[in-house]
């Protein structure tokens, strides 16, 4: 059985654990991977010290060519992490490029650090005075990411970090941990020392390892809001930087002036593609007004049943299967409970099996209709391939829904009408709003970040933003009196005279 080990120069102990991957698509164990505790967390620290110093004092110029020549490494393997990628974590090889691509554009960023981390700087803030500013590493940095996006997410941490001048230490989920170990081979072969960027693998021991070292000054989370919460009181407690991003339950609104056609396809895709497994999804609609839900269903069913579930590699799948057994249950379960709690089952996705491979963990997609906010299955999350609809009266319900939901990562608005849509990014309480755009992930250049029970903490994810997370900002004062010696240099901060 092939064997996942952790990605460090210094030897690792004899595993006393492992944990085994699943291949989604076959229902079959591929391989194992071995699960570290704070012995190693000890180890990969002890390297991440050695080499972290000389790092952060090399010119951000030649830190960004190793980022550059990592891009094009990416860039040239897209095919193959792809691949590796779908394998584990079940979505399509589409997809799974989507999700490396999302990453590198991340990097792209990272390769412009000399820029981002230029410095403020005022000349002549008093007499010989002048003040500036300059962002420094932290040192260590740590990630600790999610089984949905194995490469998107990593990248979008340390990519900054590391750009940034610090070490990184990766505890990737332990459900598809290959691609980020891949990717880690693939920073070395671009030129980063050795021990710059680690992935120890692990569960809970190793996480709570992670938020008790004292020598981690920051630490990014994203996964389910429990774990987050978690993470989030108890590296603050330890008087570390903490950005831990959870849960979503985002919602699509859709006005009665909106181009259903449009909505009904951009609606499939961030539905149900990944399986419904993003974070961004969008697993509830809500029409404003009877009738605009009567034809939005009309058009949802047949697109709907014309979406095509197939394995990992299968070209032509819209979608593949979800993660694992248990999730495949657990999705299941939830619409059970939709169904007792008085919600219409209008596609059941339940009992799916795809011919030839009946192991898989496929769940067939489902349109769930006449759901209230007061069901639970409304409330939480169901992270499969599954719609809600939410009969919304009119436009002020439109608003009040996603805002008052106690999850706030993204939401979306399809409108013809920029008056109404301009009203609603303004008013709606969430992180991130769409205007016609069903999955608003923002480009590399802005930051990520949701808000309410989708992220604790308050510094986003990337852009400036990661600039801002993995650094310290130093101000500086200087003062060169020219040594007249009339006194007119007379030290007079802080007024500055
Ligand atoms: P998860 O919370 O189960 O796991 C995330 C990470 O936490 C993994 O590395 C895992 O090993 C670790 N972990 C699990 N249990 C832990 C525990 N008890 N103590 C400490 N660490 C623990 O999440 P997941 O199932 O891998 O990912 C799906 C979730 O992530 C969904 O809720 C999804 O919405 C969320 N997500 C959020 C975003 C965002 O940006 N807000 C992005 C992607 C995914």
């Amino acid at each position: 059985m092939r064997q996942i080990d952790h990605f460090m120069p210094a030897a690792s102990p004899a595993p006393t654990r492992k944990h085994q991957i699943w291949n989604p698509s076959t229902g079959e164990i591929q391989a194992e991977v071995a699960l570290g505790d704070a012995a190693l967390l000890e180890k990969a620290i002890a390297t991440a010290k050695e080499v972290q110093p000389a790092w952060a004092a090399t010119n951000p110029q030649k830190r960004a060519r190793v980022m550059f020549r990592f891009k094009e490494l990416i860039e040239a393997n897209m095919q193959s992490l792809a691949e590796l990628l779908a394998s584990e974590h079940g979505k399509v090889v589409d997809d799974a490029k989507g999700d490396v691509q999302r990453g590198l554009e991340v990097i792209e960023f990272a390769c412009g650090i000399p820029q981002v981390m230029k410095g403020e700087y005022t000349h002549g803030a008093g007499p010989g005075i002048d003040v500036y500013s300059m962002r420094q590493p932290l040192g260590i940095g740590a990630g600790i990411t999610p089984f949905n996006f194995p490469a998107m997410i990593p990248m979008w941490m340390f990519g900054m970090a590391i750009a940034a001048g610090n070490a990184f230490i990766l505890k990737p989920s332990e459900r598809d941990p290959s691609v980020p170990v891949r990717l880690a081979e693939l920073f070395v072969e671009a030129g980063a020392p050795e021990g710059l960027l680690q992935v120890v693998h692990g569960d809970k021991e190793m996480v709570d390892a992670i938020l008790d070292h004292p020598d981690i000054p920051a630490i990014s989370f994203v996964g389910s809001s429990d774990i987050a919460n978690y993470i989030y009181h108890r590296g603050a407690e330890r008087g570390k930087r903490v950005q831990a991003f959870g849960g979503a339950k985002n919602h699509g609104i859709v006005m009665p002036d909106a181009d259903l056609d449009q909505v009904v396809n951009d609606l499939t895709g961030a539905a149900f593609g990944s399986a419904g497994e993003r974070c961004m999804a969008l697993p509830v609609v809500v029409p404003v007004g009877e009738d605009t839900a009567d034809r939005l269903r009309e058009k949802l069913i047949p697109a709907i049943n014309a979406l095509r579930i197939g394995v990992s590699n299968d070209p032509d799948a819209h979608y593949g299967p979800v993660v694992t057994p248990e999730h495949k249950a657990r999705i299941e379960q939830w619409i059970t409970t939709a169904e007792e709690e008085g919600s219409e089952i209008v596609i059941d996705g339940r009992g799916f099996s795809l011919q030839g491979h009946e192991k898989g963990f496929f769940v067939g997609p489902t349109l769930i209709d006449r759901v209230t906010t007061q069901m639970s299955s409304y409330q939480e999350e169901i992270f499969g391939p599954v719609l809600q609809i939410v009969r919304a009266h009119e436009f002020e319900d439109a608003v009040r829904l996603p805002s008052e939901h106690q999850y706030g990562n993204g939401v979306a608005i399809f409108t013809r009408n920029g008056q109404a849509a301009r009203e609603f990014a303004a008013r709606v309480n969430v992180g991130m709003v769409g205007i016609n755009v069903p999955i608003p992930v923002p480009v590399s250049y802005h930051s990520f970040g949701g808000w309410k029970r989708s992220g604790f903490g308050d510094i986003d994810q990337y852009g400036t933003e990661g600039l801002a997370f993995w650094t310290k900002n130093k101000k500086v004062t200087q003062r060169w009196p020219d040594g007249g010696g009339d006194g007119s240099n007379a030290f007079i901060i802080p007024t500055m005279g």
